[in-house]
């Protein structure tokens, strides 16, 4: 059994079955036990791949699209960047090399970063570091932002206090922890997790909670639908809003959901291991665990807040829209044979709509002028 299923058994022995969001939060971010807490999860050593580990031009056209809104916004001259979930750091590093092009923008910026692993934090120093190899010696002309790292987005904000916010966030709300609904004929009741045979193994698996759910109304759906809420996604995104609302900025959520016409699949929690699908109570704490973000209820949260300010994309277009193939285009034609070739499959995987063009959404956040 692993160190993480032992802790959720004990808990569960302990106290009666937990939801799923106690599971997820436990298995994924216990601080001794979690799975983004103690394991290296990104890249092909890893468990999954994410966008910017794949090709460069994903962090660049969101680099592009970040300078733009704040040259837009007339070039404040003090504000902050902040990635929730940085991963090993990919994303910022790229978004940094690219704003070289403005050093005033990076002389304005203070860089925040939100994240729960000591392991993933020193990989992002190395390689955030490692865009400016020759700060501080003279030899650059560009100059190197402060950073900052936190635990907590409030932390963050608290920190960043009251100027305007430049965020980004790449397969990070689908980390978050879930809650599922089943729908029987007497409503919504919510999923819990329990141990089947207590005194054995780490065999867990789902029952019913017999509270009825009442905060969910019925929409119809066929009884055994699953239903999912990700509170800490809304909250995440109810922060943010607000701030970009109160002190400028903008911001860009990329994850695979639905929403803006594209409906959930039910249930869409899952495990992933070694690049591959995993089934959700085997290796606790080992395994990746995530489900795909509701884009429509996060859009509709910062629309509230932000007049309208949002839109979805889907990833493809997203990229497509904002120039990738022509920087791609304009990187190959510095490589050749298999470099060229790995070039453009990468850049392909990342806005083909058989890949991850369709799946993974982009929502885009704008503050209005008042
Ligand atoms: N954005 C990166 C990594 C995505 S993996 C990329 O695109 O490659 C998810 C990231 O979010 C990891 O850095 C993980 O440690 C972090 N993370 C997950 N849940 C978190 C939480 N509750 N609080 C803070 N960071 C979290």
């Amino acid at each position: 059994m692993t160190p993480a299923a032992t802790q959720i058994r004990w808990v569960i022995l302990k106290d009666g079955p937990i939801t799923l969001a106690q599971f997820m939060a436990l298995a994924l971010t216990h601080p001794d036990y979690g799975y983004y807490t103690t394991m290296s999860p990104i890249g092909s050593q890893g468990d999954f791949t994410t966008a910017p580990e794949i090709n460069q031009t994903f962090g660049e056209i969101l680099g592009l699209w970040i300078l733009d809104q704040w040259i837009r916004m007339g070039e404040p001259p003090v504000c902050a960047l902040l990635e929730l979930g940085p991963g090993r750091g990919t994303l910022m590093a790229d978004i940094l090399r690219i704003a070289r092009i403005r050093p005033r923008f990076l002389r304005a910026l203070s860089v925040h970063l939100v994240e729960c692993s000591p392991l993933l934090k020193q990989h992002q120093q190395s390689s955030i570091t490692g865009v400016f190899p020759d700060a501080g010696h003279g030899s650059f002309s560009a100059p190197s932002p402060s950073l900052f790292w936190h635990r907590h987005l409030t932390a963050a904000l608290g920190a960043i206090g009251s100027i305007p916010l430049f965020f980004i966030a790449n397969e990070y709300m689908d980390a978050l922890p879930i809650h599922q609904y089943e729908k029987t004929e007497d409503g919504f009741f919510e999923r819990l997790v329990t141990i089947t045979h207590p005194g054995h193994g780490d065999d867990f698996c789902f029952i019913r909670s017999d509270q009825k759910a009442d905060h969910l109304h019925d929409d119809g759906s066929p009884v055994g639908s699953i239903r999912e809420t990700c509170p800490d996604a809304q909250k995440t995104i109810l922060l943010l809003a607000d701030h970009l609302k109160k002190h400028g900025g903008a911001g860009l959520v990329a994850d695979y959901g639905y929403g803006g016409g594209t409906l959930a699949a039910g249930d869409t929690f899952q495990a992933v291991k070694a690049h591959h699908y995993h089934p959700v109570f085997q290796d606790v704490g080992t395994a990746d665990l995530s489900a795909h973000v509701n884009f429509g209820v996060l859009q509709t949260i910062a629309d509230h807040h932000l007049k309208n300010g949002t839109t979805l994309w889907t990833q493809g277009d997203f990229l497509k829209t904002h120039g990738i193939m022509e920087r791609a285009e304009h990187i190959m034609a510095t490589l050749n044979g298999p470099e060229r070739s790995l070039f453009a499959a990468g850049v392909d995987r990342l806005v083909q709509e058989t890949q991850m063009g369709r799946l993974f959404k982009v929502m885009t956040l704008e503050a209005r002028k008042p």
